[in-house]
């Protein structure tokens, strides 16, 4: 078996690169540390591209009144979380801002911007989190390029389900 080094991904090996993210097999020759150098360049400027696209925003409703006064939902807003250039493996990324506890039923939205550009709504259960208190956001990436999105503080949070950023 070959380890994509880019995506972690575990594949045979008679492929040549890797069937999840695309990314070749490079050997590491006997060469040394510059060999493994060269290597290491290649996966940071690979990890880079790829991840230049991908984006973990918040989506913000505002209710408006209306002329009648009755609440209106007037626009959206993205509030960005991270870039996937700060997402890194083995670590997560915690966005700064502090969120007000909740202690009712609400949601929130998660739009996630994949490496391709594509967008996609993820809606996360904050009731079920406990977050009575203030809580942050995070984001951990895993192995063939998924995330998953952490509600809470570094050392206690839940976590969402994994998103491919595919
Ligand atoms: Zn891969």
């Amino acid at each position: 078996m070959k380890t994509c080094i880019l995506c972690n991904k575990s594949y045979k090996d008679e492929y040549t690169s890797c069937p999840v993210c695309g990314f070749p097999y490079l050997e590491t020759l006997d060469g040394g540390d510059r060999s493994e150098e060269i290597v290491l360049g290649k996966v940071s400027r690979a990890m880079e591209d790829l991840m230049s696209q991908v984006t973990v925003s918040v989506v913000v409703y505002a209710y408006e009144e209306n002329q009648s006064g009755l609440l209106e939902l007037k626009r959206e807003e993205e509030l960005l979380m991270a870039r996937g250039r700060q997402l890194s493996y083995g670590r997560a990324f915690w966005y700064q801002e502090q969120f007000d506890g909740v202690d009712r039923d609400c949601q929130i939205n998660i739009l996630v911007r994949d490496i391709k550009g594509r967008e996609r709504q993820h809606s996360l259960d904050i009731a079920s989190a406990g977050l009575a208190e203030s809580w942050q956001i995070g984001v951990q990436l895993e192995d063939e390029l998924k995330i998953r999105i952490l509600l809470g503080h570094e050392d206690k949070y839940v976590r969402s389900e994994p998103v491919s950023l595919l």
